[in-house]
């Protein structure tokens, strides 16, 4: 099978050089372009992130050489992952879309628009076919799908097994968010060193409204958003990579932990759809009290899984547990690259 050719736009950032390494020997994709600013454009990559490739592993060699290009839609590919500042997310995209390409975004720009899918393809695949109404209402050739906010992703993953087995009536978050989350060089260690910083611009309104959206059913007029509360605190904390979360929730009946326990260990919903980045347990539920930690946990299958612990009563709530997931990794680039796949199998990359 020829490979789909792919343009990754803000490549230089945090979360564009992790969709260059996350992307790296892909099976179905093969990178051909990679644009940014113009104040990186014009230079080989190896050239421009000498100083700024802040991957543990190596620059994969197929990146090296590449000439960085402007966001303009002249370039040589038939898909682009955007991991584009949300300054210019918005109309760089549309550019896109419009001139015939397809757009897997991480910019929050137009996830909450009522004609584009919100993707978690584990929930919600078939949203996917909101393209349809979308091309025909923009008159585009191409079209953007997006994914949630890196908090949001990792909240409703662990709480799709509760939802599809016993209902949720409200949920209660707070976030303690990674550094990694804040792009680069992001903030300042002046600001964040000894301290936690109680507010992320627009991050609760999203980890608050994007769930009603994502849980929401799909009919050909649009998404009816699910019925449930959530209220979210967001937090930043000293922490390099991985989203902490403690949750506590209102399920729509009386069930036992034992009974959430299974549920989270038993959610494989996607795996009939053959995605190569498809962890094998999008949930993972660890038994020790003092786990999941973000300096332990955060890898877990490959940076794609929300680990899951500390399952308990709550006396407010029902039950209350923490989340923890990687922001780069499942939280923005794996889950392009996971919206990618889905478009290829569902037909919309042919
Ligand atoms: P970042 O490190 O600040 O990178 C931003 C990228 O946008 C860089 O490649 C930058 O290119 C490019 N850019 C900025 N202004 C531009 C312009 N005028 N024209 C073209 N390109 C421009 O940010 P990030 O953390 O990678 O985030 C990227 C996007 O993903 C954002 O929309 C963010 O909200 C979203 N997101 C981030 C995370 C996360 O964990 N970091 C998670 C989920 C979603 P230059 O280097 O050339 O300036």
């Amino acid at each position: 099978m020829a490979r789909i050719s792919v343009g990754i736009l803000g490549a230089t950032g945090m979360v564009g050089q992790t969709l260059v390494q996350q992307i790296d020997k892909h099976p179905w994709f093969k990178v051909t372009e990679l644009a940014a600013s113009d104040k990186s454009a014009g230079e080989r990559y190896g050239e421009v992130m000498k100083n700024r490739w802040n991957i543990s592993s190596a620059m994969p060699d197929y990146a090296r050489d590449l000439v960085v290009k402007e966001c303009r839609p002249n370039l040589d590919c038939d898909l682009v992952l955007s991991a584009l500042d949300s300054s210019v997310a918005k109309e760089v995209e549309e550019d896109f879309a419009k001139s015939g390409y397809a757009v897997s975004s991480n910019a929050k720009n137009h996830r909450m628009d009522p004609d584009v899918p919100l993707l978690i393809p584990e929930i919600n695949a078939g949203h996917v076919e909101l393209i349809k109404k979308q091309q025909k209402q923009r008159g585009w050739k191409g079209f953007i799908v997006t994914d949630p906010n890196c908090s949001t992703i990792h909240m409703c993953l662990a709480l799709k097994p509760l939802l599809d087995s016993f209902g949720i009536e409200k949920v209660m978050v707070t976030t303690m968010q990674a550094l990694s989350g804040a792009g680069y060089p992001g903030v300042s260690s002046m600001d964040i060193v000894d301290n936690v910083i109680p507010f992320i611009y627009d991050e609760e309104e999203k980890v608050e409204t994007e769930p009603l959206k994502i849980f929401g059913s799909f009919s050909k007029d649009g998404i009816n958003p699910a019925g449930m509360k959530v209220s979210a605190q967001c937090n930043r904390v000293a922490v390099r990579h991985g989203h902490t979360e403690c949750v506590s929730v209102k399920l729509s009946k009386k069930v036992s932990e034992k009974e959430i326990i299974k549920s989270f260990e038993e959610f494989a919903p996607n795996m009939s759809l053959g995605l190569p980045s498809s962890p094998k347990h999008p949930v993972v539920y660890l038994e020790n009290d003092n786990r999941p930690q973000p300096k332990l946990d955060v890898n877990l299958e490959n940076g794609m899984a929300s680990v899951v612990g500390r399952l308990r009563a709550c006396s407010i709530l029902d039950y209350k547990f923490v989340v923890l997931g990687h922001n780069l990794i499942r939280g923005a680039a794996g889950a392009a690259i996971l919206n990618a796949e889905l478009l290829k199998v569902k037909g919309y990359l042919d």
